[in-house]
């Protein structure tokens, strides 16, 4: 029986990796996506444009947060994922790919490779519990940054849902409640799901949604 290299914990299966690491680690990948793009309201410095700032002075704009500049810049989350990304096919014998597009396409490709080896990263790879921790360390900074996430009350009603929906691409615009029970929010007509992670985006969205429609 070997132990799991992220949790010290003996797994049955005889694995680098026991089943519950696994699992947390295909969710921290999968959210990668979703907190680089919640990760972008943190750049727009504060007053900036369409805050109708009068010159008479008010607070200063908040300097753009370097940290996040380098987590979505190319050496930041995509980095990462590519570059473990390029140790595992070099682990099973696979030609290198060279990324191609912009960065959350980049991001989506590397996520998307790492998932597919996940079940072969777990069982045989060596360097399993380094990657299953640097994935940890990395969605753990990026929610950081993130939090504080709003609170949000069971039943609360947090705005319309900004999700543009197919075939038309119009404006969902339900509204949102927290359901009982439940972490995310799910809108109830399109089936968006915003975890809590994401909420601080959602705000601007709903935001910029409810003064569009304002204006309109
Ligand atoms: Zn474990
Ligand atoms: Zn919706």
């Amino acid at each position: 029986m070997n132990t799991c290299q992220m949790c010290e914990r003996p797994d049955e299966i005889g694995g680098l990796l026991c089943v519950g690491c696994t699992k947390a680690t295909v969710v921290r990948l999968e959210s990668l996506p979703a907190l680089h793009r919640g990760l972008s309201p943190f750049l727009q410095p504060a007053g900036g444009v369409g805050a109708g700032r009068s010159g008479k002075g008010g607070p200063a704009p908040l300097p753009v947060n370097e940290d996040i500049l380098d987590l979505r810049g190319p050496g930041g989350l995509v980095g990462a994922a590519e570059r473990w990304l390029d140790d595992v096919r070099r682990g099973r014998g696979h030609a290198a790919i060279t990324p191609a597009g912009g960065i959350e396409v980049r991001l989506q490709a590397a996520v998307a490779g790492l998932l597919a080896n996940m079940g072969w990263i777990a069982l045989s790879w060596p360097s399993a519990g380094y990657f299953a921790k640097d994935i940890r360390d990395l969605v753990n900074s990026v929610r950081s940054i993130i939090a504080p996430v709003p609170a949000v009350a069971v039943g609360q009603r947090v705005g319309n849902c900004p999700a543009i929906v197919p075939p038309a691409g119009t404006l969902c615009g339900a509204v949102l409640r927290l359901a009982p029970g439940e972490k995310a929010l799910r809108c109830q007509w399109c089936g968006t799901v915003y975890p809590p992670y994401v909420w601080p985006q959602l705000k601007v969205w709903i935001d910029e949604d409810t003064k569009a429609r304002r204006v309109a």
